[in-house]
C-alpha cells in the first residue's frame, strides 16, 4: 500500500469535482480537480528536472493556492518538501540551501536574480520562480504538461519534510518528518476536532510553519472541506470573511488583534464551529475576554516544528484557560526530573516529553542532536517545561532554555509573568534572567503597558514582593510599547535578554 500522505488524503477528498478546496480573499476559487491537476503537472516538471524520492525541494514563496500545490507536488514526486520562512534574508537563505542541499529551489519572482547566485553557491540543480509568470516560471514551464501523474510509492518512514523550526532559542534546526508523521497528526486532529466536509477554515496563518502547513492545510484535505486563504492576518479581511467560515486557526497575536477592534461585538460568531490557538501561550486575559464578547471558548493547543500537535483542550468539555488540554490520542506525555532524569507525578514541574506517532524521525544531518533529544525509549525531549494537573491537563511553564537560576534557585518566568500580568494596567509581560556577578542571573521584567496606565516599576516590585519569594522578584522591571515577536507571534526573549544583558555589569560585591 502507498503510504505518501498524497494518496491518504486523496482517498478521502473528492476526486474529480468541482467542490472548492481553495478561495482566496478576492473571491478566486480553486477546486479540488484543479488540485489534482496542477499538482500533478507541478510533480511532472519536478520529475523531468531529475526530483526523485528523497530529494529535497526548498521553496521561498509567498503565500498563495499554487503554493499549496507545489506542496502537494513535492509529496506527490517523492520529494521532502522544505518550506522556507519568507522573512529570511539571502544569506539566511544560503544558509539553509547549503545546510539541505535542495535538488530544486522555488523562489519569489522579485528575488530570482539575487537568489540564484546565492543557488548555484549551494549546488541546487534548478531555480524555479512561482509568482508572476515568465522565464523559469514553475506555472509557465509546467503548463502544458499531462496532469495526470503517478504518486510515487512511499513507506510510512519515508521523508515527507523537512521543516525548520522557529529559532526562538537559538539556530534553526531540519525537523525531519515522515509520511507517517504526516497522516498521523492529521487524521488524529480530523477526529479530534470533529472536522466536517462542510467545515470552512479562516487560514490567515503562513503556510512555511507547521501550524497553517500541517494543521490546516492536511486536516482540510482529510475533510474534502474548504479554505478561506488570507495572505497574512488582516483584521479588516477576518471580519469580512468571519462570517462565511466555520473554524479559524490562529496565533495568540490573532485573538488580541481581534479584541482590541470595537467591530469584535458585532460581527456574527454564533455560526462558528471552532476558534483555535496555538503556536506560543495564550494568556488568560485573552481567552476569558474572548468568551465574555463572543460567547467562544478558544481551543489552546500545543505543538512543535518536530512532533506536529502534541496535545489539545477537548471539542466537547472543558477548555481551560491557561492549559493546553490533553495529550492527543496515540501520543504519551510524560513530565521528567532534568537532573535526575525520573519520571515526576501529578502536579511536579519538569521537562516535557513526548512519544507517538507524531515524533519526527530527527535533525537533519544532525545525528548528534537527535540523540541526545530523541531517548531510546523513543520518548522526544521537547525543551519545555511544564506538568500534568490532577485532571490530566497539561500546563506549560516555559522553556528549559528560558529558565532562570537566580542565586541557586530556579525561576520559572512565567510564574513571574502571571504575577506581573494580573496588575492592573499590564497587558503582558516577559521575564528573563540577565547575567549577574553575585546571583548567577538576575531576574529582570520587561512589561507592556495599558495605554495611560500610571503602573511603574515600583509597583511592580511592591506586586512582585507580596506573591512572590525574593529571589523570583524583578531587580529591575522595563516598560515597552511592544514585545518583540517573531512570524509566530513567540516572544523573542533572546532579544530582551541581550538588550539587557549588560545591566548589572557594575553591580555585586
Ligand atoms: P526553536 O526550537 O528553533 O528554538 P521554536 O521552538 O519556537 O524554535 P516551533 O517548533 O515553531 O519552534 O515552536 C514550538 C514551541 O512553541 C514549543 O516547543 C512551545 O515552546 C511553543 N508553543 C507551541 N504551542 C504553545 C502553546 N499553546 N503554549 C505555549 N507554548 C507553545
Ligand atoms: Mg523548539
Amino acid at each position: 500500500m502507498n503510504e505518501n500522505f498524497y494518496e491518504i488524503a486523496s482517498a478521502r477528498f473528492p476526486g474529480n469535482t468541482a467542490a472548492t478546496f481553495i478561495e482566496t480573499e478576492d473571491g478566486q476559487r480553486h477546486s479540488y480537480d484543479d488540485l489534482q491537476d496542477v499538482s500533478g503537472r507541478y510533480a511532472r516538471l519536478l520529475a523531468s528536472l531529475g526530483v526523485v524520492k528523497g530529494d529535497r525541494v526548498a521553496v521561498q514563496v509567498e503565500k498563495s493556492p499554487e503554493a499549496v500545490f507545489l506542496y502537494l507536488a513535492c509529496l506527490r514526486a517523492g520529494a521532502a518538501y522544505l518550506p522556507l520562512n519568507t522573512a529570511y534574508t539571502k544569506a539566511e537563505i544560503e544558509y539553509f540551501l547549503t545546510d539541505a542541499e535542495p535538488r530544486v529551489f522555488v523562489c519569489r519572482p522579485e528575488s530570482g536574480a539575487a537568489l540564484r547566485e546565492v543557488a548555484d553557491k549551494a549546488g541546487v540543480g534548478a531555480v524555479l520562480t512561482l509568482g508572476t509568470r515568465g522565464d523559469g516560471s514553475l506555472p509557465e514551464r509546467s503548463a502544458g504538461l499531462d496532469p495526470s501523474f503517478a504518486t510515487v510509492e512511499c513507506g510510512p518512514g519515508d521523508l515527507a519534510a523537512i521543516l525548520y523550526t522557529s529559532g526562538t532559542t537559538g539556530r534553526s534546526k531540519g525537523a525531519m518528518l515522515t509520511h507517517r508523521n504526516l497522516s498521523s497528526n492529521a487524521l488524529t486532529l480530523h477526529k479530534y476536532w470533529g472536522f466536517r466536509p462542510d467545515d470552512v477554515l479562516l487560514h490567515a496563518l503562513p503556510i512555511f510553519h507547521t501550524h497553517g502547513l500541517f494543521v490546516a492545510i492536511n486536516c482540510t484535505l482529510l475533510n474534502g472541506s474548504s479554505m478561506l486563504f488570507l495572505p497574512k492576518f488582516d483584521a479588516d479581511t477576518v471580519f469580512r470573511l468571519l462570517p462565511r467560515a466555520t473554524v479559524m486557526m490562529g496565533v495568540p497575536t490573532f485573538y488580541t488583534r481581534l479584541l482590541a477592534d470595537p467591530r469584535l461585538t458585532r460581527v456574527a460568531t454564533a455560526h462558528m464551529r471552532l476558534f483555535v490557538s496555538g503556536s506560543a501561550p495564550l494568556l488568560a486575559d485573552t481567552h476569558r475576554e474572548f468568551q465574555e464578547r463572543t460567547g467562544h471558548a478558544i481551543l489552546e493547543r500545543y505543538g512543535m516544528t518536530e512532533t506536529c500537535m502534541n496535545t489539545s483542550n477537548p471539542l466537547h468539555g472543558d477548555r481551560i484557560p491557561g492549559t493546553v488540554g490533553f495529550p492527543l490520542p496515540e501520543v504519551s506525555v510524560r513530565i521528567v526530573d532534568p537532573e535526575t532524569g525520573t519520571v515526576l507525578g501529578r502536579d511536579e514541574i519538569g521537562v516535557i516529553e513526548v512519544k507517538g506517532p507524531n515524533v519526527f524521525s530527527g535533525y537533519w544531518r544532525m545525528p548528534e542532536k537527535t540523540k541526545q533529544e530523541i531517548k531510546p525509549d523513543g520518548f522526544f525531549i521537547t525543551g519545555d517545561v511544564g506538568k500534568v494537573d490532577g485532571r490530566g491537563y497539561v500546563h506549560i511553564v516555559g522553556r528549559a532554555k528560558d529558565l532562570i537560576i537566580s542565586g541557586g534557585f530556579n525561576v520559572y518566568p512565567k510564574e513571574v509573568e502571571t504575577v506581573i500580568d494580573a496588575i492592573d494596567g499590564v497587558v503582558e509581560s516577559a521575564v528573563v534572567g540577565v547575567p549577574h556577578p553575585d546571583f548567577g542571573e538576575a531576574v529582570v521584567a520587561v512589561v507592556l503597558r495599558k495605554p495611560g496606565a500610571s503602573v511603574d516599576e515600583a509597583g511592580v516590585i511592591r506586586t512582585c514582593k507580596g506573591l512572590l519569594a525574593n529571589y523570583k522578584v524583578p531587580k529591575a522591571v522595563f516598560f515597552t510599547t511592544e514585545l518583540p515577536r517573531n512570524t509566530m507571534g513567540k516572544v523573542q526573549k533572546n532579544l530582551l535578554r541581550d538588550e539587557h544583558k549588560g545591566l548589572f555589569a557594575g553591580a555585586g560585591a
